[in-house]
């Protein structure tokens, strides 16, 4: 397809309304417009709002350069080095405004920069609003809202592969995924959330090119991984990267073991939970999806250490920086969400020790409920940990003499403990306690 007259949607047409539209949106547009440059609504949000869905931020095109732009705007931060972008900033709401951009001529964008919306900006040299169209990544992500005259302007297609649930790359689909590999996981990214499907010609090369993933920072690939873990339809898209063998860029260990049917099991049910939570405008917290991808990677690793010498918790620290060490190869994950995954996986561990006030200390532990969390869904999942789950629920929900009385029992059942003290004075290398429901 290859539009060369723009096909423009009349106001009656469409269902792009200013009442959908973010008033400080509006008030740029406007004053841009009334400026005398043009000015359009462009990418997510009119392709969400054709879609009947709450835009996630709202982006303008404009034939204005930055420093114009800069001019018309007290709030305007101008960002980027070699490509401008204006931030117009209203308290914690900012609208990105760009300048219409051409495409880069031999189209080699791997290694350029990116905007906080993931557009890559070096080389790039302003356009005409045809140039910047094209250069877009999918049909149903250039059209283009004119304030001017609330029309949608199209030039590739967009509003029909809209109307018929499509994503559509632009342009030859190879070429672009080379381009710029993130592609691969937009696609996907807009599959699964917009529930669309990929059109064949598009589709059609994904699993073949899924190795150029490597060739993208593991910065941008862990940005991109954080939005899939907010948009609110995880699950769908776990199982569409799966199925176009792109997991195993993100998070190879996890991959691996996938042909077990509890890890299915645990990603499934605690990925369905999230979605549900997204729905119900509830947040999720990166640091536990993070953790419920990796945990059994960490299992495998304790499993791996069993006939070493070592106390458990020592077994249980190994494993977890192990797992996390080669994760960060693939995605760039901050040091203190690194930090918070980590604590979540030990927790589990801490949740086996449940004598004096150990237990009573963890309650207290910052990293407290989305542990216990993933410990119901490794319960769920079919762990054999039913002990361990069905006591810290009773733990949790009791009253404080509840779980007083809770713990002297469990305190008191146990013999190996006190053998385990009096062995302890003779031999300091002995083991902490471990469940006989422990992943060892
Ligand atoms: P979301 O709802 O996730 O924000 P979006 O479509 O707005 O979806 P952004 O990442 O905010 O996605 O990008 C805004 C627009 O910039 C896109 O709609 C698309 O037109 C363009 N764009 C972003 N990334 C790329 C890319 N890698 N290649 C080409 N065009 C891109
Ligand atoms: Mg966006």
């Amino acid at each position: 397809m290859n539009i060369k007259q723009p096909i423009i949607f009349q106001r009656a047409e469409h269902t792009v309304s200013r009442n959908k539209i973010n008033p400080n949106a509006l008030k740029v547009l406007y004053r841009l417009h009334n400026a005398g440059y043009s000015a359009y609504l462009v990418g997510g949000c009119v392709r969400d709002i054709l879609l009947n869905r709450q835009p996630k931020d709202f982006d303008i095109a404009t034939n204005a350069l930055p420093e114009e732009v800069r001019k018309l705007f007290r709030n305007c931060r101008l960002i980027g080095k070699r490509f401008r972008l204006a931030h117009i900033v209203f308290g914690k709401d900012i609208i990105e405004v760009a300048t219409f951009r051409t495409h880069h001529k031999d189209g080699q964008e791997t290694h350029g920069h990116t905007t906080h919306q993931g557009m890559i900006i070096r080389d790039n040299m302003y356009g005409s609003i045809e140039d910047d169209a094209w250069r877009r990544d999918f049909t149903v992500n250039a059209l283009y809202y004119n304030i001017a005259d609330y029309t949608i302007v199209d030039y590739t297609g967009g509003m029909e592969d809209l109307n018929n649930h499509l994503i559509r790359m632009i342009g030859n689909p190879e070429q672009r995924f080379h381009e710029d590999p993130v592609r691969l996981l937009r696609a996907i990214r807009f599959a699964g959330k917009l529930g669309l499907a990929i059109s064949p010609e598009t589709e059609g090369p994904i699993v073949t090119l899924s190795h150029l993933l490597t060739h993208v920072s593991s910065a941008r690939l862990f940005q991109e991984v954080l939005k899939f873990f907010q948009e609110g339809a995880t699950l769908e898209t776990f199982k569409l990267l799966q199925k176009y063998s792109l997991l195993e860029q993100l998070f190879p260990q996890t991959t691996q073991l996938l042909s077990e049917p509890i890890t299915v099991k645990l990603l499934e049910v605690a990925l369905g939970g999230t979605d549900q939570r997204i729905q119900e405008g509830r947040t999720v917290s990166p640091a536990f999806l993070f953790a419920i991808f990796l945990w059994h990677p960490v299992v495998k690793e304790i499993l791996a250490m069993k006939g070493e010498d070592l106390p458990q918790h020592v077994i249980y620290e190994k494993a977890i920086k192990t797992v996390l060490k080669k994760q960060t190869e693939s995605l760039a994950i901050p040091r203190t969400l690194v930090q918070s995954i980590h604590e979540i996986c030990f927790l589990q561990y801490r949740f086996i020790c449940r004598y004096g006030s150990a237990p009573f200390r963890l309650l207290d532990h910052p990293r407290f409920r989305a542990a216990y969390d993933l410990l119901i869904l490794r319960h769920a999942a079919g762990e054999p940990v039913q002990d361990i789950h069905d006591w810290w629920i009773k733990f949790y929900n009791g009253t404080h003499e509840q779980r007083e009385a809770l713990v002297k029992e469990t305190s008191s059942s146990n013999p190996k403990r006190k053998k385990r003290k009096f062995r302890r004075r003779r031999s300091p290398q002995n083991k902490p306690p471990v469940a006989k429901d422990s992943p060892e």
